[in-house]
């Protein structure tokens, strides 16, 4: 999985968020051309790789934050000095523990938010970062077991998912891992 970052589907699939991932014989025109023109594999392992095991970024929305704060049963204010920290160009991500696992992650029982999760970790691997390209889909798979196995998911599903992953189209460069160090600190 990402090496400098983090997203996850653990305790599930992607594709229950995905919206209906049956390959389509009818494909729209943007999806012909692309190279996951036969849809990609994924299903997750569980595995866990992508919670932990190094620094990552977990981009929220204030409106994820919200939901997040209140499946917690906390403010949003109080949620916000406890879980999160911010980005540059005022972005928030949550925050990890000194282990480097998400602040919402346990071995023994994966995430704990899992019904609230924030769009960034639904959508992996379908993120327009990842599916750029073959070379980058097939990097990524080196950490994430999840990949080529398991599910078809449709190109139609992989574009849309990828428009909308949540990123920001964010693409791990050594300054934003810079950054997710200093703000654990
Ligand atoms: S299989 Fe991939 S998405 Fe699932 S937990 Fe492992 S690294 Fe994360
Ligand atoms: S919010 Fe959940 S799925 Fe996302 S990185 Fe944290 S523990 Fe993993």
């Amino acid at each position: 999985m990402p090496r400098y970052f983090r997203s996850a589907a653990i305790i599930g699939t992607l594709g229950a968020d995905a919206g209906n991932d049956a390959v389509s014989p009818r494909r729209p025109a943007m999806t012909q051309d692309a190279w996951y023109r036969d849809g990609l594999r994924f299903e997750c392992t569980r595995c866990g790789n992508c919670c932990g095991g190094a620094t990552g970024t977990v981009r929220v929305t204030d409106r994820e934050i919200e939901a997040l704060a209140r499946h917690v049963s906390l403010r949003v204010d109080e949620f916000r000095a406890v879980y999160t920290r911010p980005l540059r160009r005022g972005e928030i991500s949550l925050r990890e523990k000194q282990n480097k696992e998400c602040v919402f992650y346990q071995r023994d029982r994966g995430c704990t938010v899992y019904e609230q999760r924030p769009r960034q970790c639904r959508s992996w691997p379908f993120w327009g970062s990842v599916v750029e390209s073959e070379e980058r889909w097939s990097e990524e798979a080196e950490d994430c077991p999840g990949m080529n196995r398991g599910r078809l998911h449709s190109a139609e599903v992989i574009a849309r998912t990828s428009e909308t992953d949540g990123t920001g189209g964010f693409v791990p460069i050594s300054s934003d891992l810079d950054d997710a160090r200093a703000s654990t600190r």
